[in-house]
């Protein structure tokens, strides 16, 4: 069976009466070697457990599962479950959990795995929730190895520039702290049914096992990124003044100046390193002033 037929794929829904739903971003993949591409791509190690993340008509999760040691994929439409028994039947090493990843207890249901060896997370990612998913995988501070995603292009480019540029954003900040991500190739829309409005791409981020960054206090470290970016236009002083109200504009630009920066800069231009080292200052004169 071909799971990326377009026939196959149409009659398939019709067979167990399903339609795509938008509401779950069903846009299924249409060319096999795309899905084959991906799924050679997502780990180095073939004794991997791959989590993936809406395994739709299960196209990917089959090439996963002729690759890796074993695949745990999470579906949040129960319609599909069925389906997913009649074309992964012959797939042992596959476990298809119906549950939406937004509210599943990834450490619990991963845990036997991470004692069995690398685990890491491939999904073609709805696109209505790209960031919550990206976001929770990241946040969960499970030792992933690698987590490769198809997301639309343009967020793509987002992630993958490089931290400091002109198109970099919060996520990018957040996500070089936690790990490196690669654009590894682009997908046209026409590759999916139905076909979605936009291009998409695949990046793949590989985690740090140690990160190269250690911040003082993580939470503050965020803090201070989400304010930097919030207010782009705005001077650096003046868009952390709107986040850390305890500390004076004074405060603000004095801590800013003993970094080593212009008061003038724009958040947007600093480093991870710079955005460290700024957390740390931030968080010493917090802790200071409680005093
Ligand atoms: N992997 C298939 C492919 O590449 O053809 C389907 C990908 S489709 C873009 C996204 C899949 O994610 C759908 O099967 C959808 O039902 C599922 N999904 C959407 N939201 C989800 C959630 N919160 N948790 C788990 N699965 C979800």
């Amino acid at each position: 069976m071909n799971l990326c037929d377009i026939k196959t794929i149409k009659q398939i829904m019709a067979m167990f009466s399903l339609n795509f739903r938008k509401e779950f971003g069903q846009n299924f993949l249409t060319n096999r070697m795309v899905v084959e591409d991906i799924a050679d791509s997502c780990c180095e190690n073939s004794h991997s457990t791959v989590l993936e993340i809406g395994p739709g008509i299960g196209s990917l999760t089959y090439e996963l599962a002729q690759r890796y040691d074993h695949v745990v994929a999470l579906e949040i439409d129960r319609g599909l479950i069925p389906v997913l028994k009649y074309t992964l039947g012959d797939c042992k090493n596959v476990t298809v959990i119906n549950e939406d990843v937004m509210k599943a207890d990834l450490a619990e249901i991963l845990a036997p795995y991470f004692e069995k060896g690398p685990v890491s997370v491939c999904a073609n990612l709805p696109y209505y929730i790209t960031t919550p998913i990206l976001m929770k995988l990241l946040e969960s501070n499970l030792p992933f190895e690698f987590i490769t995603i198809m997301i639309q292009l343009e967020v793509a480019d987002r992630l993958c520039t490089p931290c400091g540029g002109k198109d970099c954003g919060a996520i990018t900040a957040v996500l070089n702290y936690y790990g490196t991500p690669e654009k590894i190739f682009r997908v046209n829309a026409g590759n999916f049914i139905p076909a979605p409005k936009v291009d998409s791409a695949v990046v793949r981020i590989r985690l740090h096992k140690e990160k190269p960054y250690r911040p003082v206090d993580e939470a503050n470290l965020f803090r201070t990124i989400r304010a930097a970016f919030e207010q782009r236009r705005k001077t650096l002083p003046n868009s952390l003044s709107s986040v850390f109200g305890e500390l004076t504009k004074d405060e603000l630009t004095e801590i800013i100046t003993a970094c080593g920066h212009d008061p003038n800069i724009r958040g947007e231009k600093l480093t991870m390193e710079e955005f460290t080292a700024l957390s740390d200052a931030l968080y010493a004169k917090i802790e200071e002033k409680k005093q």
